[in-house]
């Protein structure tokens, strides 16, 4: 069996993103990735435009794919009141199911090798890693592991991490639309017991996605009374949905979306997305943290494979460089999902929003980074254009 540079577990935005860096540079890697591309996924599948820039230098073009560019945000709540700004930085919108697909094509090209099964397991002998599969009964074998299985898996399971057996009460479904909703705008909408993002993606669609506390679902009996009685309740929501024709079947959906803190580097396994940690999705920035955790971690990997540091040096780097990058904005994060979560606080915060509209932006800030650097293609060992 041959020893591989590096295998990323999972092929999501950060899985794709760091093999995709790292064959630049000219390393040999696997990623372990259970589904075909491509698939839909629980998100609400804006991004933060300070990840366009590296994307495109590791050769994504997410507007050749039709991402759509947004520019202006909304927040809208149960009593009617709806206050506008303009984004900071601004996003795009674009599915899973385009964005995880043409960044799984692109690996590909570049000489990636995509294993469609699962993680089972994985052990750190000293010199390596040996990770074994649920399809295969031969194990994979690498110098280096990234965990980049995104919320929660058996995988966390297997391993012995401690945050897998804590309980927690969010659900999110997700569906696409035909919509006249306005192209450029991303649109918050609170409701009792969560809130759902609107925003476009490519192809005139337009993506629903909410976050819903387990006690106000569980009043119900499936998500179609939820929407109708609690989504609804907003009157900007009531409106999307008599005005706007659901595209698929029925809506995804996902439940124990774990925010508390995880190990970011766990058994020698550097974990990148939201496999070392979720932001609160209504800051909508998880993708843009996946990705360039991704992109810190594989800074990292490079110096340990190049011989320029050590293991324990390449892990601590990355976990420092991570903290460093967002441990601000997924503390910003949590603050603004507290608000949101009781009724009357949120209803007070918007009231002051509406008369201080210009604090709007600088509460977004608090939320995401700046543009993140381009790939450094002087140190490229094989570029592919
Ligand atoms: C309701 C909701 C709305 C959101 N909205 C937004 C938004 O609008 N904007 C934004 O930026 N972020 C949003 N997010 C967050 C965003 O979706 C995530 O942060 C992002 O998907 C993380 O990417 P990832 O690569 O870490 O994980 P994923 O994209 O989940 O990828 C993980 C991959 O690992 C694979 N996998 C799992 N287990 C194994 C295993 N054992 N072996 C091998 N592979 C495995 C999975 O099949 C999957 O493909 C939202 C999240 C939620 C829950």
């Amino acid at each position: 069996m041959k020893k591989i540079d590096v295998i990323t577990i999972g092929g999501g935005l950060a899985g794709l993103t760091a093999a995709i860096h790292l064959r630049i540079q000219g390393f040999e890697i696997q990623v372990v990735e259970p589904n075909l591309y491509p698939k839909h996924k629980v998100c609400g599948e804006y991004i933060s435009n300070e990840v366009k820039p590296y994307l495109s230098s590791l050769g994504i073009d997410v507007d050749g794919a039709g991402a759509k560019d947004i520019k202006r945000f909304q927040l809208t709540n149960t009593k009617n009141k709806s206050i506008e700004a303009e984004l900071p930085l601004g996003g795009f919108g674009i599915s899973r199911y385009t964005l995880d697909k043409l960044m799984a094509d692109r690996a590909i090209e570049l000489g990636v090798e995509i294993i469609q099964d699962k993680v089972t397991n994985v052990t750190y002998g000293g010199n390596g890693f040996k990770v074994e599969l649920k399809k295969s009964s031969s194990p994979l074998i690498s110098t280096l592991v990234v965990g980049a299985y995104g919320k929660r898996s058996t995988l966390d399971k297997n391993l012995g991490r401690r945050f897998i057996k804590e309980r927690t009460p969010w659900i999110g479904v997700k569906s696409h639309y035909e919509s006249t909703f306005p192209e450029d705008l991303v649109s918050l909408n609170h409701f009792e017991g969560g809130y759902c993002g609107l925003s476009n993606v490519e192809n005139q669609r337009v993506n629903a996605c909410y976050l819903i506390h387990q006690s106000t679902f569980q009043k119900y009996r499936n998500i179609e009374d939820v929407q109708n009685n609690v989504l609804s309740a907003n009157p900007f929501m009531a409106e999307f949905y008599a005005s706007s024709k659901m595209l698929f079947n029925k809506p995804l959906s996902i439940s124990q979306i774990y925010f508390g803190k995880r190990d970011l580097v766990y058994n020698h396994i550097l974990m990148i997305g939201d496999t070392g940690g979720m932001i609160h999705p209504l800051a909508g920035n998880g993708m843009a943290i996946a990705i360039h955790s991704a992109k810190l971690a594989s800074e990292s990997v490079s110096l340990f494979l190049e011989g320029k540091m050590s293991k324990g040096e390449m892990e601590h780097r990355y976990a420092i460089e991570r903290k460093k990058a967002f441990a601000k904005r997924i503390r910003a994060g949590k603050y603004i999902q507290s608000l949101f979560e009781k009724q009357k606080l949120s209803h007070q915060a918007m009231q002051l929003v509406h008369y201080v509209p210009f604090i709007i932006p600088s509460i977004i800030r608090l939320t995401h980074g700046k543009p993140i650097s381009t790939l450094d293609k002087s140190k490229n060992c094989c570029i592919i254009a």
